[in-house]
């Protein structure tokens, strides 16, 4: 059977790349709350991960937990999604309330660091008027003097800026 992918809050922020796989999911709390991250790195995750089609959003009716853990609505709606699809998902978390939800519930569950994360985001830079590309940061296009844009894109394999 093919297995789900799910991605919690932490597993974005441990810098997990949705790209690394065929397909994952996540939910919309945990999408509202990694947009409002002061990180851009992890919006670009995410913003990435969606118009590239890997990530998908999808949700789940909260079920009830019985636990100590402190769950947030975002952590919550994992779990319940996971749970929905027991029988394939593994959700992928650092989150020691959410380690121990799944533990509880038997929902498989690895953590970001046991999936070989490779950093495949790199920026790239284009000019507004031309459109030649720069690998480095530049502040005017030497070729029309227009204003060069930032841009991310994903690569395979080790980041090597
Ligand atoms: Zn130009």
């Amino acid at each position: 059977m093919k297995k789900i992918i799910v991605l919690d809050t932490s597993a974005f922020i441990a810098g997990v790349e949705p790209q690394t796989f065929e397909e994952c999911w996540t939910t919309n709390k945990v999408i509202e709350e990694l947009r409002k991250s002061i990180n851009e790195n992890i919006k670009l995750r995410v913003e990435i991960g969606i118009s590239s089609g890997k990530l998908k959003i999808v949700d789940a009716d909260d079920i009830k937990i019985d636990t100590n853990d402190d769950l947030s609505d975002a952590d919550l709606s994992v779990v319940s999604l996971a749970y929905k699809y027991k029988d394939k998902a593994i959700v992928v978390t650092n989150d020691y309330g959410i380690q121990n939800a799944c533990k509880r519930l038997g929902i498989r569950y690895i953590s970001a660091g046991e999936i070989g994360i490779r950093k495949i985001l790199k920026w790239f830079y284009v000019c507004s008027g031309c459109g030649k590309k720069f690998d480095r940061k530049v502040d005017i296009c030497d070729v029309c003097g227009s204003k060069i844009k930032r841009k991310a894109k994903a690569v395979k394999g080790v980041e090597n800026a």
